[in-house]
């Protein structure tokens, strides 16, 4: 059984998928590990490192051919020919928006796996991405330019920051917590009710409709629900007369298989003073800000910095140390210890809920042709 860790070829990505440390690991369950050369560079993982782990340092041609290949990002159109037919392949895929990515997998042979689709079980938390990256992403958002506590000096005052969270999950809550730490004013906003008491608890005030339909916006996963056009409306009105008075806005709010909701208009932004900073997390889902664009710092006629680029991107240490941790717990699920082999349980919920490609074909039924 031999383990392929690719350098990633999305020249934005800075993350690696497997770090010495993980090498080890698969080492210790018995696999060989490929791991092409520089894949760790940008990460802060020299090849050395690998090297001394164990692993073998080889040509990105010989990491595509292993049978289980790691990545950060979805396989490239240039790498899926490359892949092995019966190859596993485990990867953040963003199946949403790249259906025809997909269909190329499963055209392939390749049995593809989706880290972002396991369900929020106990039993998948060591290999939840998505909060791993999220709480690197808001921890890492809340930092900006200037000091953000309230300081009385001999040369006068200056005022703390008001920061403002949209969007309280993961990464939003990690925003909070360091935006107060940090000393700014917070207040935050989420369109699920059980959020009020999470943002209250960490000493920050909530700022929300709270009609009816905001009372039933949680779904079952826990996730939000796509709002009515009327509470859209409802909701940009609140925000519009919150938002001119704040210095930094930090926007994450996502639905799960939906463009991430437009949350701040260019008006909004028009609205805010000079040097006030908006970071949008979820610029790689469409942007909860009007004028972001992914990987950009976009300035506004009137001062204001969007942040469009990648949080995670800029930790990439952190960022691959965990989301390798994450890969390995799972990956380990796939392989059989005493035979030191790939041995997918086909029926295992958390293989059932995250493989969207096998044996030629699309098998996630969120995914399958109509
Ligand atoms: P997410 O990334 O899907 O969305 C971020 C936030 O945006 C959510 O809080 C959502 O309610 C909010 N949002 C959506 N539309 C909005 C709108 N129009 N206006 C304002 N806010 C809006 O969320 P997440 O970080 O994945 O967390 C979702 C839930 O899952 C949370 O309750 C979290 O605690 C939970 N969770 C559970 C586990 C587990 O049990 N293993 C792991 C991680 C997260």
């Amino acid at each position: 059984m031999r383990i392929g860790v690719l350098a990633e070829t999305d020249p934005a990505e800075t993350r690696v998928a497997a770090t010495p440390e993980t090498v080890k690991k698969f080492l210790g369950l018995g696999a060989d590990v490929s791991v092409e050369h520089g894949a760790g560079a940008k990460a802060g993982f020299p090849d050395a490192e690998y090297q001394s782990a164990g692993a073998q340092l080889v040509s990105a041609e010989e990491a595509l051919s292993a049978d289980l290949v790691l990545k950060v990002r979805r396989p490239s159109g240039g790498e899926i020919p490359r892949l092995r037919s019966d190859a596993i392949v485990i990867a953040t895929m963003d199946p949403y928006e790249h259906r025809e990515a997909i269909e190329t997998m499963a055209k392939a042979g390749v049995a593809a796996f989706a880290m972002e689709l396991l369900p929020r079980i106990t039993r998948a938390q060591s290999m939840d991405v998505l909060s791993s990256q999220a709480n690197l992403a808001g921890y890492r958002a809340a930092e900006y330019g200037r000091a953000l506590p309230m300081m009385m000096t001999p040369a006068g005052t200056v005022t703390a920051a008001k920061l403002f969270v949209m969007g309280v999950g993961v990464a939003g809550l990690q925003a909070i917590a360091t935006g107060r730490r940090l000393g700014a004013v917070v207040t935050a906003t989420d369109v699920r009710p059980a959020t009020k008491e999470q943002v209250e608890s960490l000493g920050a005030k909530f700022v929300a409709v709270e009609d009816e339909e905001f009372k039933q916006a949680e779904t079952a996963g826990g996730y939000a629900k796509e709002m009515s056009d009327a509470y859209k409306a409802k909701q940009a009105d609140l925000i519009a007369s919150h938002i001119a008075k704040q210095d930094i806005v930090v926007t994450t709010a996502l639905i799960p298989g939906r463009p991430a909701p437009r949350l701040v208009t260019a008006d909004m932004v028009k609205s805010m003073r000079a040097g006030s900073v908006i970071v949008d997390l979820a610029v790689e889902r469409g942007g909860n800000c009007e004028l972001s664009r992914p990987g950009e710092l976009v300035f506004s006629d009137n001062g204001v910095r969007i942040v469009g680029y990648s949080n995670v991107t800029r930790i990439p240490s952190s960022a691959s140390a965990l989301y390798a941790r994450n890969l390995y717990a799972f990956a380990e699920t796939l392989i059989d210890k005493e035979n030191k082999s790939l041995a997918v349980n086909w029926d295992d919920e958390l293989v059932k809920a995250t493989c969207l490609t096998r044996g030629g074909a699309i098998v996630h039924p969120n995914f399958m042709p109509q």
